[in-house]
């Protein structure tokens, strides 16, 4: 049997512990208001996320809690406490109110996973200004444009960074009038000029600030998309979304007090700020941050050590963790796992059975996007998974397949009909703009819809299964056919290390599909193999399907959040120019 075919049932216990315990009675319980009144909230409606994440769980008597626990790249440990985090982030809120810095001001991180990076978040969103993380890999050219773009007051980043990637550039910024830098390793005697010291800044600030009493709708974190599919774009955010951030924490993710949280994303997207910093935090619950890129025995000894015991990845790393097989995985004892999630692509049904192997529990998928600002579609504790589907919509969110019918659309309610993903409009942690781009916001929605782009089926269940982006989806001889799906076939071959299917244009099938291939340790590209994976492929798929061509690649291209880049893929095959590949790992 394929993986394709199987459903992981779940034990009776494991329901009786899930918060979510049965989908259909709580979500004909749920309301946002509901949810929202689970959170303290400021005086007179003000609603402000750093006081949820923080200052609240002080007040509740939970000060002493560990909120924060940092893994320095070299073997180091840093706790933070909530009440030491609620201090640390009123100092930068502190810091921000002296330099003039106020209210919808925007302060930009470009910064590694270290404290410093999470404090300016927290400490930003109390002072009521917007928070916009950069990834610290970018080069000059991307953080120009998005600091540029945010129009950025203030940058927090490291002497480094600062040096190489900033200082070319910082004379295009006019907007950009504070740079503040953290001490690292290779901070030199003398400050560059024009910057000032963020350490000594924090030991002058005090350690008391009140939160600024935002209004729910006030600008909270500008996010800029993967650009997967082309230029990212900057999405809004405000404060109501963490009504959101907390109850999908609760219900997609089963957060409970006693957890240890892993979010393995980096906060330079989306993930890695709503869940990577917001989500725990606002469950009062701590998080472990790991400094280090990844590395699957490194990884596998966090797990255990930290006694991690809900840990929310991405495909790419499973994908990674399954090239060396899930006896490494075992190897080392036992893990304090309960539960596993995984967002950003989709989620091979070979790699959520991986799980089962290597770790006793099936990896959970889950879809949102940048745009959505937190999980919109989840595999739940307490329910079945259905390899290789993204679960149903949380409590709260109205999902649909729909089709464009001139200029609206059309909800199309047979299931296992394919057509574009929809999200009813309204969920507290919907963007609320793109920057500067109303016209490209506007056009995201039809009457009360939302439409992601994204293209997929429901099926008589409820469940909900990704076909591909609408871009990626490929046309040959009169079939629609999702990347996904061929891909995760191929995957099931034991060579097979991630695949990656773009259409090619074809004079008489209009498009054939063609895949990228990696490789396994142990296996070699020959072509033998290339011919035994067309077989392969053909017999899972048919022919309609199976790829007519199959070119082999040391690694596929990925954006920077672990995406696989089709539409890179085929501009290299057709020589077509590559276009913004400021998202693309290795580039700077
Ligand atoms: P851009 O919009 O700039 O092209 P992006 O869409 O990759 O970039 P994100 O917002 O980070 O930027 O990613 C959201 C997208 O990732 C979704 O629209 C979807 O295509 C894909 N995705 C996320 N989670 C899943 C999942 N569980 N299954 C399938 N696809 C997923
Ligand atoms: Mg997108």
């Amino acid at each position: 049997m394929t993986a394709r075919h199987v459903t992981v049932h779940k034990p009776p216990e494991v329901a009786a512990r899930a918060n979510l315990r049965d989908y259909e009675v709580t979500r004909a319980a749920f309301t946002w208001a509901s949810a929202r009144a689970e959170l303290d909230g400021l005086p007179g409606g003000a609603l402000n996320i750093a006081h949820e994440a923080v200052d609240r769980h002080v007040a509740h008597g939970r000060g002493e809690h560990l909120a924060l626990r940092w893994l320095g790249k070299g073997g180091e440990v840093r706790d933070l406490t909530y009440r030491a985090l609620s201090e640390e982030t009123n100092r930068f809120a502190g810091v921000l109110r002296a330099l003039g810095v106020g209210r919808g001001d925007r302060v930009f991180a470009l910064l590694p996973r270290v404290p410093a990076l999470y404090v300016a978040c927290l400490g930003t969103l109390k002072n009521g200004s917007v928070f916009s993380p950069l990834f610290s890999a970018f080069g000059p050219e991307p953080i120009a444009a998005r600091v540029g773009l945010g129009e950025g007051r203030v940058l927090v980043t490291t002497e480094a960074l600062y040096r190489k990637k900033v200082a070319p550039i910082r004379h295009t910024l006019p907007s950009l009038e504070h740079v503040l830098l953290v001490a690292d390793a290779s901070a030199g005697a003398e400050r560059p000029a024009g910057t000032r010291d963020y350490e000594a800044e924090m030991r002058a600030a005090s350690a008391s600030f009140e939160v600024v009493a935002t209004s729910p709708s006030d600008m909270a974190l500008l996010h800029f998309t993967s650009g997967t599919t082309g230029k990212p774009k900057g999405a809004i955010h405000v404060h109501e979304a963490v009504v959101a951030h907390h109850a999908t924490g609760k219900l997609a993710l089963d957060l409970h007090p006693d957890d240890v949280f892993w979010c393995t994303a980096d906060p330079g997207w989306v993930t890695g700020t709503s869940y990577g910093i917001l989500s725990p935090l606002t469950h009062g619950i701590t998080s472990i941050i790991d400094e280090a890129d990844f590395d699957a025995e490194r990884w596998y000894a966090i797990l255990r050590d930290q006694r991690v015991t809900v840990w929310y990845t991405a495909p790419t790393a499973v994908r990674m963790m399954m090239r060396s097989g899930a006896a490494a995985a075992r190897a080392g004892g036992a893990h304090a796992l309960r539960f596993i999630a995984s967002v950003g692509e989709p989620l091979n049904p070979e790699a959520v059975l991986w799980g089962l192997e290597a770790f006793d529990l099936p990896i959970h998928d889950n879809w949102w996007q940048t745009e959505t600002g937190g999980i919109m579609i989840a595999n739940y504790a307490a329910m079945d998974v259905r390899p290789g589907s993204m679960g149903r919509p949380l409590p709260g969110v109205d999902a649909a397949i729909v089709r464009r019918v001139g200029s609206g659309v059309e909800v199309v309610t047979s299931p296992d009909t394919e057509g574009e993903l929809a999200l009813r409009r309204g969920w507290p942690s919907m963007f609320r703009g793109y920057l500067h781009d109303d016209e490209r916001y506007a056009k995201c929605f039809v009457g009360e819809w939302y439409l992601t782009g994204d293209l997929a089926r429901r099926d008589a269940d409820g469940y909900y299964w990704f076909i591909g982006r609408a871009d990626d989806v490929i046309k040959s001889a009169g079939h629609l056919i999702g990347p996904f799906e061929v891909e995760s076939a191929l995957l099931e071959h034991p060579a097979v290390a991630e695949a990656g299917v773009i259409g090619k244009p074809d004079p008489v099938a209009m498009e054939v599909v063609k895949a990228f291939v990696s490789l396994k340790p142990g296996h070699a590209p020959s072509e033998s193999l290339r011919r035994e994976l067309l077989g392969f492929a053909r017999t899972r798929l048919g022919p309609a399907v199976a790829p007519k061509e199959i070119a082999f690649l040391p690694s596929l291209p990925r954006t920077r959040s672990g995406k696989i880049m089709r539409r890179l893929l085929k501009a290299r095959e057709l020589g077509l120019p590559e276009g913004d590949t400021s998202m693309l790992e290795g580039a700077s």
